[in-house]
């Protein structure tokens, strides 16, 4: 990898301030996702290791909270100038390791670092309140305090700007975080940590420890009295059996977990720019985000003009390494999630599903886990393409007749993460975005994302909200004083 400063590029974990090898020296390998080529052997901590880092967390918490909002300010400030200054190596590291598009990398890069930015700001003004009493003696004051250690575990798919996240916001209320990446992507989350360091984060404020055995972590967190809050950001499935196990020590809980988005295109719409709108929001990271449209649904009267712009299109988007200038669409992340891609492919196509494009992996010489962009029409509600998150370059187009309709086929899901729509009509716009039982909606645009928005979901989906003046509140605690004899 040809990094312009090579030590971003770290193999051990960082916990209290120092870069450790496991203690049974255990590695785990990363391999780069479109060629399969090996890496890296990064140390494999366990739960030593993870005890460790919530005992130094503990440790930090008590200094850092007492730190003004301003130090700790500054600190995440020159983090997210140097997120900035060293930009391109953290999206060569990010595409290496992950496979998206270089672009795609760097814009994660920038997306991730505006939240250090805008929760460095936001750092200041962890506002209270004062309460008119419920006596003429009685004064009511309301603070906020940080809630304390807090244990973050991260998904492959985003893996710088899923850490930042959670971990800006924790920062700058006064919270110190353990944070374990995923064991496919850890290169990112290390490179960060030495960001980190060079920032000024005094030792234990910011732990990673890397792992391959997920499960001991997360059960060694939740089990932790002294972790008081989990953010979380992956699968519904392992969502709930981190909700269960931080049941015994009641820990506050964040859950970004999986979605079903709906993308309906009225006939109203600006058909061009709903094409745009819905490879933007399908074909992002080879569709593998937890925001990305899932199923599609078209109105009668444009469907056929809408397929056939869309399939053209798709077949426009170029898939590669994202290390080539001009790939749109990178690998998958591994041979698991290409085959369970094949498996709702071939589901629907035996149910009668019509491809239009793609449908099987690309035959690439040395890039298996490609697959090509696929356009479904013809689609039904039995098959799993409308039940099951895709996470995958594959677009079932839906066909409606009304709005009652497509409400009902949209809401039909246990999710609630995104949804999109494109329209005209201002008070079909207003009934829509009300109707829909999501926690966000795109409305003419297919990319919601960013610092200053509030993002997360609802039903199985999960809870919390991410970003925005909203994101600061899962990392606090009202505490409220009630002053009596005010004569
Ligand atoms: P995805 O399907 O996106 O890979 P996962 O939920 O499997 O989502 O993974 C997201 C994160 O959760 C990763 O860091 C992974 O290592 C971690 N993880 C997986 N299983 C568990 C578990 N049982 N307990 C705690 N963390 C887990």
């Amino acid at each position: 990898m040809d990094l312009k400063r090579t030590d971003l590029f770290r193999t051990k974990s960082y916990i209290n301030g120092t870069w450790i090898e496991a203690k049974n020296k255990n590695t785990l390998a990363v391999n780069n996702p479109y060629n399969g080529a090996h890496l890296a052997d990064v140390s494999d901590c366990g739960v030593n290791e993870v005890t460790e880092a919530i005992d130094a967390a503990s440790d930090a918490f008590e200094i850092w909270k007492k730190y003004s909002a301003g130090k700790r300010a500054k600190i995440l400030k020159k983090w997210h100038q140097l997120q900035m200054q060293h930009a391109e190596d953290l999206a060569l590291i990010l595409t290496t390791e992950q496979g998206k598009p270089l672009a795609e990398a760097l814009g994660e890069i920038k997306y991730g670092a505006s939240f250090v930015e805008w929760f460095a700001e936001e750092a200041r003004r962890i506002y209270g309140d004062t309460i008119p009493g419920h006596a003429s003696s009685i004064r009511i004051v309301t603070i906020k305090q940080p809630v304390g250690v807090v244990a973050a575990i991260t998904p492959w798919n985003f893996p710088s700007a899923m850490i930042t996240r959670k971990v800006a916001p924790a920062l700058a209320a006064g919270c110190t975080v353990v944070i374990k990446p995923s064991e496919l992507t850890p290169l990112s989350a290390l490179a960060l940590g030495v960001l980190a360091e060079e920032a000024g984060f005094p030792p234990g404020v910011i732990n990673i420890v890397v792992s391959s055995d997920a499960p001991a972590i997360g059960e060694t967190m939740c089990a932790s009295p002294k972790v008081r809050k989990l953010s979380f950001t992956g699968s519904t499935r392992v969502g709930k059996i981190l909700l269960k196990q931080s049941a015994d020590t009641v820990k506050k809980v964040s859950l970004e977990l999986g979605g079903n988005a709906p993308f309906i295109v009225f006939d109203d719409a600006d058909i061009d720019e709903a094409v745009k709108g819905a490879i933007a929001s399908k074909f992002r990271n080879a569709g593998q985000t937890c925001v990305c449209s899932n199923r599609l649904f078209v109105q009668d009267s444009i469907y056929d003009e809408f397929v056939q712009k869309y399939t053209e299109a798709v077949k426009q988007q170029s898939i590669g390494s994202g290390l080539d200038a001009g790939t749109v669409i990178g690998p998958m992340i591994e041979e698991k999630a290409v085959q369970f891609v094949e498996s709702v492919v071939a589901d629907a196509t035996s149910k009668g599903a019509k491809l239009m494009s793609g449908g099987r992996r690309h035959e690439a010489k040395d890039g298996t886990l490609l697959y090509e962009p696929t356009v479904l029409c013809d689609v039904n509600t039995d098959m799993d393409v409308f039940k099951k998150e895709i996470f995958g370059p594959v677009a079932p187009v839906f066909k409606f007749s009304t709005e009652e309709e497509v409400i009902a086929l949209a809401n039909n899901t246990e999710y609630g993460l995104a949804s999109y729509f494109y329209g005209r009509d201002y008070a079909r716009i207003w009934r829509v975005a009300e109707a829909l039982e999501y926690g966000m909606v795109g409305i003419n645009t297919g990319m919601i994302s960013t610092a200053v928005a509030p993002f997360g979901g609802i039903k199985q989906s999960g809870f919390g909200r991410e970003g925005s003046k909203y994101g600061m509140d899962d990392y606090l605690e009202i505490k409220y004083m009630c002053w009596g004899g005010v004569k």
